[in-house]
This record gives structure tokens, sequence and C-alpha cells, in this order.
């Protein structure tokens, strides 16, 4: 038995030709990688590869020497095609060999039906001497964990997601958390409004962003640009400590992750104030709806030439008493072309609502772009502003939307 070495580090291997023709998404990859990172296990690299048995072998070859988990999904299928068993025991150098319990497991599986067992089956029933089998109770292919010569792990995963899945939660991940897998992580997520990512980077700066700790990473979404902040404890004498000492501030490694997270959630949030409008997975229904709330009020919707955008952004809340979209160049929309005409669109919709707040958006087209106009009517008090959005059409009408909706949480909050 090898000496374990700390797991910290993982490539991901996608296997078949369909992911490389483009027949088949890899949704796999995606959600072993965010398993992975949240339990402090950075993936390194992502590869889909064809049925292709140098290729899949060497892929193996070159992951285990960078990383100190190797996780494939795909190519344990019965027929020649499927080469993984095959390829990592060309890696590992190794000799596959027909495991007596796993055949007789598999041999029962035709017999209960009463059809004959297909020789060509038997390979799934191999395994190396450093490989453990990992149940697969949805399918006929069970997974190989193997443990490695320098301390690593590899775990070998079917390719469809229905078996993938059970066997990753159930199974292997369970027991890479029990073998110490992963480091204690924070992170955390801001929602940025009103700001383009190029922005968003130019004002944290190149120092920041480069920072290996805590990780500081922009994200273009579609309702928001989002900034993730995110450190991992990792015990001092391992490599991926010395990879994080280029952290920002001398102290920063001082407190464990969740501190140095909260500290620079704080300077970002600062720097990018009036951006912030949400944390984590909110959405700007979340927001809106939870604004709303705290005040005990409702609201009514009125949009001219965005397609209704903004309702569709907003989606069925019991809070949204009244919503209508008037098309651009409509009689009414004509007669109310003016902010102050915007304004009385917003005042009837929160009468037919009824409902305490009103908001009215118009998207017109100004060159390439888009000029949006946004009231939010009050019980008291009305707000009136201005926005361009980039691009026109489609584009321009969701930037229309996603500037009403922070306009309005804007001044819902400031009221
Ligand atoms: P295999 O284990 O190679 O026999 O995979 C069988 C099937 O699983 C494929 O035909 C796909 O439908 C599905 N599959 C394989 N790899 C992936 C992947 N990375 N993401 C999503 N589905 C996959
Ligand atoms: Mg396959």
């Amino acid at each position: 038995m090898p000496v374990p070495r700390p797991i910290l580090t993982a490539e991901l291997l996608s296997i078949g030709s369909e992911l490389t023709v483009g027949e088949t998404r890899d949704t796999n990859a995606g959600e072993l990688a965010r398993s992975l990172t949240g339990i402090g296990v950075a993936v390194g690299r992502i590869q889909a590869l064809p049925d292709d048995f140098d290729t899949v072998r060497d892929a193996f070859a070159g992951a285990v020497g960078r990383a100190d988990l190797v996780v494939s999904t795909g190519g344990l299928g019965p027929t020649p095609d499927d080469l993984t068993r095959e390829a990592i025991a060309a890696a590992v150098d190794e000799v596959p060999v027909v495991d007596r319990e796993l055949e007789t497991w598999l041999r029962a599986l035709w017999s209960r039906r009463g059809v004959p067992f297909p020789e060509m089956n038997v390979k799934q029933a191999w395994l190396l001497p450093s490989a453990t089998a990992l149940p697969n109770p949805n399918g006929t292919a069970p997974g190989w964990w193997v443990d490695r010569a320098d301390g690593g792990v590899i775990v070998a995963l079917p390719g469809p997601p229905r078996e993938m899945r059970p066997m990753w939660a159930d199974h292997a991940l369970p027991r890479l958390v029990a073998r110490g897998a992963g480091a204690p992580v924070a992170s955390r997520t801001l929602r940025l409004a009103g700001i383009g990512e190029s922005q968003v980077a130019d004002l944290l700066g190149e120092a920041l962003l480069r920072a290996s700790d805590p990780v500081v990473a922009t994200y273009a979404r579609q309702d928001a640009v989002d900034v993730r902040i995110s450190s991992r404890d990792v015990k001092p004498d391992t490599g991926a400590a010395s990879a994080a000492a280029g952290a920002v501030g001398g102290s920063a490694r001082a407190g464990g992750a969740a501190e140095r997270v909260a500290t620079m959630t704080d300077r970002i949030a600062a720097i990018l104030a009036g951006h912030v409008w949400g944390e984590g997975e909110t959405t700007w229904a979340d927001a809106i709806g939870a604004a709303l709330a705290g005040r005990g009020q409702s609201l009514a919707v009125v949009e001219v030439g965005t397609a209704a955008a903004l309702t569709v952004l907003l989606g069925d809340q019991p809070w949204v008493r009244f919503a209508e979209a008037i098309a651009a160049d409509s009689p009414t929309a004509r007669e109310h072309g003016t902010a102050d005409g915007l304004e009385s669109l917003a005042r009837r919709a929160m009468e037919l609502g009824p409902a305490e707040l009103g908001v009215g958006v118009r998207a017109r087209a100004r060159g390439a772009d888009t000029a949006v106009s946004i009231v939010v009517v009050g019980p008291d008090w009305v707000q009136r502003e201005r926005r361009m959005a980039f691009l026109g059409g489609a584009n321009g009408r969701t930037r229309s939307a996603l500037a009403a909706a922070h306009v309005l949480l804007t001044a819902i909050r400031a009221h």
C-alpha cells in the first residue's frame, strides 16, 4: 500500500468520441469540478478525449504526473471502443485480472434475466492489483478506485450521468473525504449591476485579481457581473500552500479561509459600492421580493418596447400585482412618449393592481445601442432615470430590463 499523500489538486478526463464529435455535451466534468471545488480540491485541467487508446493512455499518464487525483468518466462499457480500463492499466503499468467476486456479480445480472452472458462483458469484472471496485447499482460497469504508487488516486466512473452521479456521491466522494482530500474552503459571491466586467477589473486592479489567496474572479453572467472571492486552508507543509503564498497583504494567511474571504469581500464591496445588489445565488426576483416584503409593498409593472423583458426577468411572483407590455409603435406608446407619459402609465398600472409601487421602463433604439427610460413611483416619491444599454434588439431589451430592476431595487431600498 503506497503512503497516501494530501489530495489538493485534481484533473478530470471525459472519455468518449461522442464528446469530441459534439454529439453529447460533457456535463460530467462540470459537475465533478463543482463538487471537488466545494471540498477544496483545485481542478487544474479538464479534458475531453476520443475513444483512442494512445490518446487516453497518454492523458492518464500526463494527468497523474501533475495532479494528486485524476477522475475520469466514460469508457467503462463492455465494447472494444471502451478503453478506459486498458488505458489506466498501461498508464500505471499494471496488468488487469478478472476479479472472481465481480465476475460472479456480473454473471448473476444476466442469469437473473435468463439471458446468456456475453463473454465480451467479462472485462467489466477486471481489476488492477492496486484497484478496488466502486459499486454501480444503476448499471453493469463498476467503477475503479486506483491507489497509485506515488500516493495519489485515480477514480474511473461510468459515462452515463445517472450512473456516474450516485457512484460519485455515494462511493467515490465519501472515500475521498475519509482519505482527507481537500481543505476547508470559503467563498462569497458579490452580484453587481450597472457596471461592465472590464470596468470591475479596472477598479479592482490587476494585483488583486491575480492574487492567489483569496482568489478573486469576475464572471459576466446574464443577469449580473459576479465577483467571486474564495480561499482554502491548506496546511503550510504542502505544495499547494506555497502556491498560495502570493497572498494579498503580508498577513493574509493569519486566521482561517472564512476570515480572509470576509475581509476581502468587505474591501471589494467598498470599492464597488453602489453596484453590489446581492450575494451568492440571489436573483433579481429574490432581491426585489425581499425588499418589497420588508416594507409590505406590492408592485405594478409597465413596459414600452421591451417585449415584456422586465416581467419575464421577475417571473411569476405574488407581489407583481399587474404587468403590461406596450408595443413601441402603438398609439398608447406614442401618446405617452415623454418621461411624464411613462410616469402616468406607471400610475395607471398601480391603480389597476392595485399596488403601492409602480415601475415603468421604456427602451428605444439609439444607434446600435438602446436608450432606456425608467420611472419608479412610490407612495410619496418618484424617481426617474435614463441609462444607455449596450447593443440593440433582444440584447438591448434584456439589458434595459436589468437596468430597470437595478433602479427599482435601489429606489425601494432608499425609501
Ligand atoms: P460510456 O461509459 O463511455 O459507455 O458512456 C455511455 C454514455 O454516457 C454516452 O453515450 C453518453 O450518453 C454518456 N456520457 C458519457 N460521457 C459523458 C459526459 N462526460 N457527460 C455527459 N454524458 C456522458
Ligand atoms: Mg463510451
